[in-house]
């Protein structure tokens, strides 16, 4: 022992077991104010005693045990008492400093809800009534009379009592409130009164409502007489598909009034995530319920006429795809435990009578096209837009304006031309638009001259007006939606006096719409250099005139495509190059000798507008008419416009979009339209007026194509037995 005491390393140890042991001491007697004695002891043991009495002390592992016994060296047995001494001092420190924490947080929230209590009582004592607490019941009672059926009933009592729970400044709350509220509010039970339906009047309205659409009008009076039959019957799921402004959407909510139920339309365009149908959930910041809850929500019954709007144009992406969300909309089976994700509990949607609208039914998916009746409303003839002007859109114009024929008079001449020199669509939008921008000039004229005291004769010139034109640009018209005004006819005839109606003429149309748009001239004009002709073509917004231009230049016999081009259309061209390569000399557009027609040129094939993107096979007959009027230098024939797909060997092929295409040429002014051979029956959907204005040329070989395309036909070699 003396040996030893006299040791450095020894020394040195036992001043620094010491000192962790003084350290430990003191945090104990701290806690628990008995740490004198064993401070004694401290002082009075010697060092290597001391450290066994401190292990023996702790509540260390047998292993720990044992490899203190084993440790006979003294400055060993003293190094290991250190550490385990310095260990359990470590442990007690972590440990005060967690109950420190906890301690804290625990008083804080004490603290906070003494202060509520007292606030409470002091608002109780002045009066005030407490406004969360009147909330919340206004809410139970709200969520009574909701109708819940009994198991949401169950679920919502269950958030209800967690949001009683909770205070107002607490995370969770708004969010549990705004679901409660939103739980209130949906329309469980609630009807709108089921009227007798009466097919009689119904169809009158849709009469009074529509032009023509003889065929529609008559799907959709079947469609009803089955639901006053068998008002829960399973009936298809109607979609209407046309190009823009051909009355889908005013016919569906014609067929809500005929059945007296309430509208709504949900707008499914450029729609790609499926939470925009089926909501977020509500672990989500932020969530909020899918686009047909929100709309239940407002219509507040759970029976409207809802019109899906525009279901083709839903994508699919990395966020989900809404067409499978919509499946499980449109079918019987399912949609009665509709889910939505931020709802959370099921919906029954099974009283809602869905109406779909598109304007292409290809993009649809064909699960989803499956479910779907499609009933087709194709573009109107001009003799058509001109009827549903004078019968319909007229007096609706006038009326939002504030106007009656008294004041303004559309003579049909003008709204002929309108129709042709202004709009060059499918659909009636853009008509109604000008016809509206008539009627706001007109109104600016009545209001002002008469204020002045002038009698109304002198048509459409006042100074407010002529501002307006000037400050446009030369008569250039601002494209509005037609707002209505909700002015009373009778009380503004009243106010004002007229002498003479405002009557539409040209000038006033040169002033207020501008030049011109339109002319029947232009596809004639285009064509008169060799290299262009007129193809047809379906876009969703109904049928258009495309033209097809091909010119050569000198170079190395390369094919050079532009104009926005998709893959099949540009498969289309090289189609045609080959066809009419491989019958230069049938053709007479080459010589024997120079058997190559791309000898030292490029071709190149251009589709104006080249800011609009093209795809499809259709354009094929036109590609090579094209072609063949470029390498022999004649024009195609004016006012001919043809439409097919060719194969390589030169059969043309059906297509689809004829009853549009056909009225596009129409519109355009053309007379003459080659069409596939096997199309023919597609025919008996166009309008007598419009076939006996045109001549239908049928086509089966390309041959037949190029004999009508030209003028005096094509002068073609006989047959080569290719
Ligand atoms: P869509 O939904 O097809 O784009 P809308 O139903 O909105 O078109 O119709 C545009 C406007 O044209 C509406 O004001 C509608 O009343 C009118 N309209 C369209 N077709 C007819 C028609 N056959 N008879 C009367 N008005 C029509």
């Amino acid at each position: 022992m003396e040996q030893i005491e006299q040791d450095a390393d020894f020394i040195a140890l036992s001043r620094q077991f010491k000192l962790t042991a003084t350290e430990l001491i003191t945090v104990l007697e701290q806690k628990q104010k008995t740490g004198a004695r064993t401070k004694v002891l401290l002082e009075t043991v010697p060092v290597h005693k001391l450290a066994d009495i401190f292990v023996a002390s702790f509540e260390i592992s047998f292993e720990e045990q044992l490899s203190m016994l084993d440790s006979v060296d003294l400055k060993v047995r003293l190094s290991k008492a250190t550490e385990l001494v310095e260990r359990h001092l470590q442990s007690i420190r972590v440990a005060e400093k967690i109950t420190q924490k906890v301690e804290g947080q625990l008083s804080k929230s004490q603290k906070e809800y003494l202060l509520r209590q007292q606030m409470r009582a002091i608002k109780e004592e002045l009066g005030d009534n407490d406004d969360e607490d009147d909330d919340v019941a206004a809410l139970e009672r709200k969520m009574q009379d909701a109708g819940m059926p009994p198991n949401i009933w169950k679920h919502a009592q269950r958030e209800l009592r967690r949001l009683k729970k909770m205070q107002p400044q607490q995370p969770g709350y708004n969010s549990s409130r705004v679901y409660l509220d939103l739980l209130a509010d949906l329309p469980w039970q609630t009807t709108s009164e089921e009227v007798e339906l009466d097919l009689k009047a119904a169809k009158e309205r849709l009469d009074s409502d529509h032009y023509g659409l003889v065929k529609v009008k008559q799907r959709i009076i079947e469609y009803l007489a089955v639901r006053k039959l068998k008002p829960d019957a399973r009936s298809p799921v109607l979609c209407f598909v046309g190009p823009p402004g051909v009355g889908k959407t005013s016919l569906a909510s014609s067929i809500a009034a005929a059945l007296g139920r309430k509208f709504i339309r949900i707008s499914l365009g450029g729609v790609k995530d499926e939470a925009d149908i089926r909501g977020h959930r509500r672990t989500y910041i932020g969530s909020m319920p899918g686009r047909l809850i929100d709309g239940l929500k407002k219509v507040a019954v759970c029976n409207p006429v809802m019109l899906l709007d525009e279901i083709d144009k839903t994508g699919s992406d990395v966020r989900g795809d809404p067409a499978s969300s919509l499946l499980e909309v449109l079918d019987p089976e399912q949609n009665k435990t509709f889910s939505d994700h931020y709802l959370n509990v099921p919906f029954d949607l099974s009283k809602v009578i869905f109406v779909a609208t598109a304007n292409r039914a290809q993009p649809i998916p064909p699960p989803l096209l499956d479910r779907m009746e499609v009933i087709e409303l194709p573009g109107y003839t001009s003799e058509e837009k001109r009827r549903i002007a004078m019968r319909h859109l007229i007096p609706r114009v006038l009326n939002q304006h504030g106007l009656n024929s008294d004041f303004l008079q559309f003579p049909e001449a003008m709204v002929k031309l309108v129709i042709e020199q202004y709009t060059r669509e499918a659909g009636v939008r853009n008509l109604e638009r000008k016809l509206a921008a008539l009627a706001r000039a007109a109104a600016v004229t009545v209001a002002e001259q008469e204020h002045n005291g002038l009698p109304l004769n002198h048509p459409i010139s006042s100074p407010l007006l002529d501002s307006r034109i000037s400050a446009g640009g030369g008569g250039g018209e601002v494209e509005m939606e037609v707002i209505p005004m909700g002015v009373n006819n009778h009380e503004i005839s009243n106010v004002f006096r007229i002498t003479s109606p405002l009557i539409v003429n040209e000038e006033m149309l040169e002033k207020v719409l501008g030049p011109p748009k339109f002319d029947d001239k232009e596809a004639a004009e285009r064509v008169v250099t060799p290299g262009v002709s007129v193809g047809l073509v379906w876009t969703a917004f109904g049928g258009e005139v495309q033209f097809v231009e091909a010119t050569a230049t000198p170079g190395k016999g390369d094919l050079h495509l532009t104009g926005q081009l998709g893959d099949v259309i540009k498969e289309s061209a090289q189609i045609a190059l080959t066809w009419v390569r491989a019958r230069a000399s049938e053709l007479n557009l080459a010589s024997a000798e120079e058997s190559n027609l791309l000898e030292g040129r490029d071709v190149h094939i251009h589709f104006p507008a080249g800011a609009v993107p093209k795809d499809g096979p259709s354009a094929g007959v036109t590609l090579v008419t094209s072609l063949v009027s470029l390498f022999s230098r004649r024009r195609v024939r004016s006012h001919t416009a043809m439409t097919g797909e060719m194969t390589l060997r030169g059969l043309v092929l059906p297509v689809g979009g004829i009853k549009d295409k056909v009225l596009a040429a129409h519109r355009y002014g053309l007379k003459r339209v080659i069409l596939p051979e096997r199309n023919l029956k597609d025919l008996a959907e166009v309008p007598s007026a419009v076939l006996a204005s045109l001549e239908i040329l049928l086509a089966k070989r390309m041959e037949d194509v190029l004999e009508q395309a030209f003028e005096g036909g094509c002068p073609l070699k006989p047959h080569s037995k290719l």
